[in-house]
């Protein structure tokens, strides 16, 4: 069911008019404009890369694979049918995938910068439903049975938040798939520079989500045999660059070869993913997390 943003009613809103306060969101290029004062606020997210991540992710070994790993989890936990919300939809690269791979649920995505959402909307082609909101004010409750947040809320400073209002609007024994980058060891100016919080410890997140009532079903790291290289990587990275300088989409522009090996070396990743392998460690961790 919708809930209203300004008086909290829940259940009265057939149409998005609350009939107790009479609070409507704004509507911009045919969008549900549900937090308005974050588009164009670029503390979380800069809107300007993303012609270009645009681009990239559609070739990049790291989304592509990433993409495979959410379709496998998807198959294994998502219900058939239902309703599935994907918050921070960004470009909408694993949109689309959810979109094609699992076409009997009915698909709504949210994204905070309106720029990425009219790149989702030529790249999705399709009937999908996207509005504007912020994460920590979800207008919905008891209304999905499925919740998606791919490397979005360590993008977001209040995350217990995004969590309480994740389980707010899903129905009970509802799935919330979620995936952030992981070990603080690993900080770089990535982090810095791409407006993150945090990378995750291992446990951190789990912990989060079962003091919010969820249940863990499945949580591993991925990216896992990239380990050693991210390591080198970053530490090599380190101080070279300056802030201002700092280009952060430089690591993602890979020639054919490095990313045709990368991607083979994730395929090999999934496939103990798929025996049940759950790994200690790894640049990201993907959790499964049902409502109870
Ligand atoms: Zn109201």
């Amino acid at each position: 069911v919708r809930k209203c943003l300004n008086c909290h009613q829940v259940g009265d809103l057939t149409v998005w008019h609350c009939e107790k306060c009479g609070w409507e969101p704004q509507k911009k290029a045919e969008m549900q404009m549900f937090a308005p004062e974050l588009s164009g606020i670029t503390e979380s997210y800069d809107p300007a890369w993303y012609q270009e991540l645009f681009i990239l992710e559609s070739k990049n070994f790291w989304f592509t694979s990433r993409n495979r790993l959410l379709e496998y989890f998807g198959h294994c936990y998502f219900s058939e049918k239902g309703q599935y919300l994907e918050i921070g939809c960004g470009t909408g690269y694993v949109l689309k995938m959810i979109y094609e791979k699992f076409p009997k649920l009915r698909v709504m995505a949210s994204e905070a910068q309106v720029e990425g959402l009219i790149f989702a909307k030529n790249r999705v082609k399709g009937n999908v439903d996207l509005c504007q909101m912020d994460a920590c004010s979800i207008p919905f409750q008891e209304e999905f049975d499925v919740i998606g947040a791919y490397d979005v809320i360590e993008h977001i400073q209040d995350h217990k938040k995004v969590i309480r209002q994740v389980y707010d609007a899903l129905k009970v024994n509802g799935i919330f798939m979620v995936t952030v980058p992981q070990h603080m060891f690993l900080w770089s100016q990535y982090d810095e520079v791409g407006c993150h919080y945090r990378r995750y410890e291992r446990g951190e997140l789990e912990d989060l989500l079962r003091d919010a009532g969820f249940l863990i079903k499945r949580t591993t790291s991925f990216n896992a045999l990239l380990l050693p290289m991210m390591i080198i990587s970053r530490w090599f990275k380190k101080d070279k660059n300056e802030k201002e300088q700092f280009d952060v989409l430089e690591e993602l522009r890979l020639s054919g070869i490095v990313n045709t090996v990368l991607s083979f070396i994730l395929k090999i990743e999934l496939a103990l993913i798929k025996l049940g392998f759950n790994l200690p460690m790894g640049g990201s961790r993907v959790i499964v997390a049902q409502k109870r």
